[in-house]
């Protein structure tokens, strides 16, 4: 079964009494108002992920995510943190592969196989970002950049392990930058992506994994783009830092 799931990304935003603000706020609105099947995630910086289990009330449709994990599982690797660290505090979910951790920490396909399956031995389950620059959506194989992305990162993967990621379809062009992907563009992407996961799993994975759009989705534009076939739900920086406008996304995905 398909799931909803509205993941915030928090990035590097916010100190220790604003964050743990926020997480009890979008608690407290999401017990109170929303009623719909969707997993909601947070994933705050790394320092506040073991006060903000405290927080999060286990076994309900709010879950913990990190936003990176190293590749090895322990070791000498000065300021990094292991998947078996982020299992050991209770988080359940791992964002792998965003943009500005391939752009900024020059993350490859290779490296991002290795994180997805130190993930995956751990339990936790990776949201596995994906996308194309704006040069590249204007001026090349945009769909097959992507493809490959998927292949050599995740295809390595066993049809039962493949089945437990999921996947964020994040173009570049429209992250941070208040330029959204059209629902057609994002609907468009994620029928391509679906497709190639059925080449290689075959229809019935393919038709079961979740596939998020990450990139300036907010309270105005969450409702169009998640009411698309092939949408399920976002991974959302800016607009998962207010409470109530992180709340009308997650509403927008019931
Ligand atoms: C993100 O960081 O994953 C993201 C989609 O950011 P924003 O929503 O701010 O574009």
């Amino acid at each position: 079964m398909r799931k909803k799931i509205v993941a915030g990304n928090w990035k590097m935003n916010k100190t220790t009494d604003e964050a743990m603000a926020l997480v009890s706020e979008v608690v407290d609105k999401v017990n109170a108002e929303v009623t719909g099947d969707v997993t909601v995630v947070l994933c705050p910086p790394a320092v506040y992920l073991a006060t903000a289990r405290q927080a999060i009330p286990s076994g309900g449709s709010i879950a913990l995510g990190a936003q990176n994990c190293h590749e090895k599982a322990s070791g000498a690797y000065t300021g990094e943190i292991s998947a078996p660290m982020l299992q050991s505090i209770g988080v359940d979910y791992v964002i792998l592969g965003h943009s500005e951790r391939r752009e900024y920490f020059g993350e490859t396909n290779a490296q991002l196989a290795a994180k997805v399956n130190i993930a995956l031995e751990n339990g936790l389950t990776p949201i596995f970002c994906c996308g194309e620059s704006r040069d590249l959506r204007e001026n090349g194989d945009y769909i097959g950049f992507v493809k490959n992305q998927i292949t050599e990162s995740l295809f390595h993967l066993s049809a039962e392990s493949f089945a437990k990621v999921v996947i964020a379809y994040e173009p570049i062009w429209a992250i941070g930058t208040g330029l959204t992907a059209s629902a057609a563009q994002a609907q468009d992407m994620h029928f391509e992506l679906r497709q190639h996961i059925a080449s290689q799993y075959g229809d019935s994975i393919a038709q079961d994994i979740s596939i998020l759009y990450g990139g300036s989705a907010n309270a105005q534009n969450a409702a169009e783009l998640f009411a698309q076939t092939d949408v399920d739900g976002g991974l959302i920086g800016g607009a998962s830092l207010k409470a109530p406008d992180f709340i009308t996304v997650i509403k927008a995905a019931q």
